[in-house]
């Protein structure tokens, strides 16, 4: 199969996301919001939400919840919907969300009903009175006659409810034809739709299933596009069957590849975390994730792979998204992390690690002091967690014991007492406004003296740090700060006299 060149994309294009709340959001839904944001963002379309919660048992406000928070911590923001966000209690969230709630399937099951009663008037659906039991002994029936099992087709052509029993469902006649579509990514894909049987669409009027809804729901929304993963191909040519039925005009499709583990088995729970929000719990910065989530599947033109978002929006091809499945490297997105936290705006970073810090009971109010300690410490984190773990002892102290201050066994607590009043002094020299790395740097040799670099500077380091490891005692005190600097080594010093 041939990837089809994408046509000429129409002006207005309409794409959704229709996530069905039914568990955590995802990371492969999350990478199917964003193509389809993607693709609405570059060709100045517009990005519907719809929360697909037709299965009651199994949809949650809760995983809905979830879905309109990881997409306002991504920054996907939708243009549409019935009512005002917020109406449902959804606010308030972080991050870019659209003005209002999404739509959901649930508030819509009038319009479903008038479209089953239509096809039911157009003798293009029937009622079907058959039971479980009825459709597993014609199951078996086939299976012993060696045909594919399918719905047998029963109550198609009955004239008049049986006797006695009661309609079960609501089935779509399919027709026995061949469906054949252009895929955006897969190229030419054709179906036999004589081996799928009629499909039941509804439980009655007002409970349609999925593959239904669908298909009012696009077409009643103008979808023009429907980019979703390849686990709903299946779905598709009955789609179509049904849009046709109801004389709808036909979406263009684009289906992209699965999320796989690094073993190539389907993306799972065993080799990395599926819930996108896990991703925020564990410092991971939402640039980073949709630029790794871009890359699963497509990748620009060139080679190169960190994109902001404007990029990628800029850059987005659905004719360059790729057949075969993408594996879910997180040594990828580590990277890609650790890249976007070094180029963000500072600010932004600092905030971020402000919670982290907060989880930790650390309150990082000063905010400049947070801005310096980000600054020395973000090129070395891969994470905002680490992060705030790299930057927390500039804010509180570590307890420390007085062993710590000995660099190697190479010298006595006295000495350290000594070469770090040494220190003292000559950093009391440089006035509070001028405490920088460059004054630092230049009083360097007078604290280091006759000294071995490391009999001065491990010592000072730890009394700053309070850690046996963290950056140059220079770029820690030019965070600090005169005052606090002094004051932690005077702290040493008196560590370093009491022997404890
Ligand atoms: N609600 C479906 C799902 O969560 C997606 C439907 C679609 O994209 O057509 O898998």
């Amino acid at each position: 199969m041939e990837a089809a060149a994408p046509k000429s994309i129409p002006k207005s294009v309409r794409v959704r996301f229709a996530p069905s709340p039914t568990g955590p959001l995802h990371v492969g839904s999350v990478r199917t919001a964003l193509f389809n944001w993607l693709f609405a963002r570059k060709y100045g379309g517009t990005f519907v939400l719809r929360i697909e919660d037709t299965d009651k048992e199994r949809s949650k406000k809760e995983f809905e919840k979830g879905i309109l928070e990881g997409l306002a911590w991504m920054g996907i923001d939708w243009d549409e919907g019935p009512e005002p966000l917020g109406t449902h209690g959804e606010l308030p969230l972080d991050g870019g969300v659209g003005a209002f709630g999404p739509y959901r399937q649930s508030e819509r099951t009038a319009l479903y009903k008038n479209y089953l009663t239509r096809l039911l008037e157009e003798g293009h659906a029937y009622y079907c009175y058959c039971t479980k039991e009825d459709i597993e002994a014609q199951r078996q029936a086939m299976l012993a006659a060696g045909l594919p099992p399918k719905y047998s087709g029963h109550c198609r052509t009955l004239t008049a409810p049986p006797p006695g029993k009661d309609p079960q469902t609501i089935r779509f006649k399919v027709p026995e034809t061949k469906v054949e579509f252009n895929d955006l990514v897969r190229g030419k894909v054709s179906f036999d739709a004589a081996l799928f049987g009629d499909i039941i669409i509804a439980k009655d009027l007002d409970n349609p299933l999925y593959n239904f809804a669908v298909v009012v729901d696009d077409a009643l929304m103008k979808i023009t596009h429907v980019i979703r993963a390849e686990d709903h191909l299946s779905n598709t040519p009955k789609q179509i069957l049904m849009g046709r039925a109801l004389g709808f005009p036909e979406p263009a499709y684009a289906h992209i590849p699965l999320i796989l583990n690094p073993d190539r088995s389907k993306m799972s729970k065993r080799f990395s975390d599926t819930a996108l929000l896990n991703y925020r719990e564990r410092g991971y910065v939402p640039e980073a994730m949709m630029n790794f989530l871009a890359l699963l599947g497509w990748h620009p033109k060139g080679d190169r792979e960190m994109l902001s978002k404007d990029e990628l929006i800029a850059e987005f091809d659905i004719g360059r998204v790729q057949q075969s499945g993408a594996v879910f490297n997180e040594e990828k997105l580590d990277w890609l992390n650790r890249e976007h936290l070094k180029t963000m705006p500072l600010d932004e970073v600092a905030r971020g690690t402000a919670a982290f810090l907060a989880q930790r009971n650390i309150v990082a109010a000063n905010e400049h002091l947070l801005e310096r300690a980000v600054a020395v410490q973000r090129s070395r984190a891969k994470t905002e967690r680490d992060l705030a773990d790299a930057v927390a002892f500039f804010f509180a102290l570590p307890e420390y014991g007085a062993e710590l201050l000995v660099w190697k066994d190479r010298s006595t607590l006295n000495e350290v007492a000594e070469v770090l009043g040494r220190a003292a002094r000559a950093l009391e020299k440089i006035p509070a406004e001028r405490f920088d790395l460059e004054a630092l740097a230049a009083i360097l040799p007078e604290i280091v003296g006759e000294h071995e670099r490391g009999i001065v500077l491990w010592p000072l380091r730890v009394a700053l740090s309070g850690l046996a490891a963290s950056p140059d005692p220079v770029e820690i005190m030019s965070v600090l700060g005169r005052d606090e600097s002094l004051r932690r080594i005077a702290g040493a010093i008196r560590k370093a006299s009491a022997g404890k």
